[in-house]
């Protein structure tokens, strides 16, 4: 029978992927952020069809070790400033491959007891750390797309007599339109949701923002009342604690009067910034946080948790129990009533063991270490936010109120001129290799945006990127094309 990797094989291809692994957290460094590498290239250097014979396990890492390895982007990079910095840190690494080897699917207490209850406790961990009430209960998705989606099914199922469990909402004059309010920061995982929940982008009211890109809760009054007196109903309100954007934080208690005034759920889009809280300090900026019905929270982006790992809280889990459990004869289980059956809050039933990851971590970083470290990531945010305030090439577009700087070369010109040329220095600073970051756009200028999340970024990685950011600028507007 040919069966699995022979024992032997796999024990010693294991310690070479061990080594594969180790060498590559120590010298990610080295490798150009962004990968040198043009669309089609890495499929065109391998096979364009399966191999009919076995291959060597060495052979297969050889090639990742060339190939594939080179050819990503490097998320672990110490320079990665792009999107939301992120860090698959070690006990987070070790966690994912035990819960590897173990494949378990915790769908039900009986199909993995441990995965289960561990999952249970480490949300409640997480839920200490934030100081949240106990009522609050969490489980684990793979994304804050997820988590959202969710809290939006668990929102429509509330809403009374509108059956939508049973009846769908297709072909029915009975239902009134319904309204889901986020701002006009918001991720777009919300449109996502309205979109999957069949509600429509029609549903969504993106709200105003304040001069601080923070949603004005006074509009969000005025639209619901308006709405209502259209015969809308207000589904869910959802605030963001750390805007994709810029890491606002909306006023999340002046939004709850608000959402609480009108008998509306109340999701609180934490995702990025939810971390943070864990620090006293940084969660007196997200007043309110136990106001929401529910919570979206990624360790997977500032927990150094690896990808994916994305807490849901709900103050009711029963909300999104009653929306989503469904028990076939193949699932039922003797001790169905004593336990709980992760399976039940959710649309997915196979799930995997992600919270070994998290505790993992959790334990091997204590909490204390996790503040420390969040506290350094938004002490090295502010260093630089402070020596682009001090340039005079450079502004700084938004308040820093985590670990995200959005700021831009300041240049003459119109609008579009300035946006083309912001536009080419990040094009130039990415290519030159030795950092990435990402962009937005904030009242219709082009803005760039450095994330810090990465365990290993040192100040001096950001000095190396500021240099980079001025000389590339400096090229930039030397060259014949530009306004200056
Ligand atoms: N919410 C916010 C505020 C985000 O910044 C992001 C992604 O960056 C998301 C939600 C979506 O996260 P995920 O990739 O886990 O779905």
């Amino acid at each position: 029978m040919p069966g699995d990797l022979p024992p032997d094989d796999f024990r010693s291809a294991m310690h070479r992927v061990a080594d594969l692994v180790a060498d590559y957290l120590e010298q990610v460094g080295e490798y150009p952020v962004l990968p040198r590498v043009r669309p089609g290239e890495v499929r065109a250097a391998l096979p364009a069809s399966p191999p009919n014979q076995p291959e060597p396990i060495d052979r297969i890492l050889d090639d990742y070790k060339r190939l594939i390895e080179p050819n990503v982007t490097h998320w672990n990079h110490p320079a990665f400033f792009a999107y939301f910095s992120i860090t698959a840190s070690g006990p987070g690494i070790l966690g994912e491959t035990l819960a590897t080897a173990l494949n378990v699917n915790s769908m039900l207490w009986h199909s993995s007891p441990a995965a289960t209850e561990l999952e249970e406790l480490v949300c409640d961990w997480v839920r200490q750390m934030l100081a949240l009430p106990e009522a609050f209960r969490g489980h684990i998705n793979d994304t804050a797309s997820m988590s959202s989606l969710l809290a939006v099914a668990a929102a429509r199922h509330g809403l009374p007599g509108l059956e939508i469990r049973q009846r769908g909402m297709a072909g029915r004059p009975d239902l009134p339109p319904l309204a889901l309010y986020i701002s006009e920061h918001t991720h777009s995982s919300l449109d996502k949701a309205a979109i999957a929940l069949g509600l429509g982008m029609e549903s969504i009211r993106r709200i105003p923002v304040d001069a601080d890109y923070r949603m004005d809760p006074k509009a969000l009054a005025t639209r619901i009342t308006e709405d209502r007196a259209a015969g809308v109903l207000p589904l869910a309100i959802v605030a963001t604690a750390g805007t994709t954007s810029t890491t606002s934080i909306d006023p999340l208690r002046a939004v709850a009067e608000v959402a609480h005034g009108e008998g509306v759920w109340y999701h609180i889009d934490a995702a990025y910034g939810g971390s943070a809280a864990i620090c006293p300090e940084y969660r007196a900026l997200m007043d309110g946080l136990e106001t929401a019905d529910s919570i979206v929270l990624n360790p997977h982006k500032w927990l150094f948790v690896p990808i994916d790992c994305s807490l849901l809280y709900l103050k009711d889990p029963d909300a999104l129990k009653s929306a989503f459990s469904l028990v076939p004869e193949y699932l039922r289980t003797a001790e169905e009533d004593q336990v709980t059956n992760l399976m039940d809050y959710g649309v997915q039933l196979g799930k995997r063991f992600r919270s070994l990851k998290l505790w993992m971590t959790l334990r091997t970083f204590g909490v204390e270490g996790m503040q420390e470290r969040i506290r350094e990531h938004c002490r090295l945010a502010r260093a630089f936010a402070d020596w682009v305030e001090a340039s005079p090439d450079f502004e700084v577009c938004a308040p820093v109120p985590l670990s995200l700087v959005c700021f831009r070369a300041v240049v003459e010109g119109s609008l579009e001129e300035q946006n083309a040329f912001n536009e080419r220095l990040l094009t130039a600073v990415n290519a030159e290799g030795s950092a990435m970051l990402s962009h937005t756009k904030l009242d219709g200028r082009y803005v760039l945006r450095l994330a810090i999340g990465n365990l290993k970024t040192t100040e001096a990685h950001l000095r190396r990127a500021w240099e980079v950011l001025q000389r590339c600028a400096q090229e930039i507007a030397g060259s014949p094309a530009s306004p200056r």
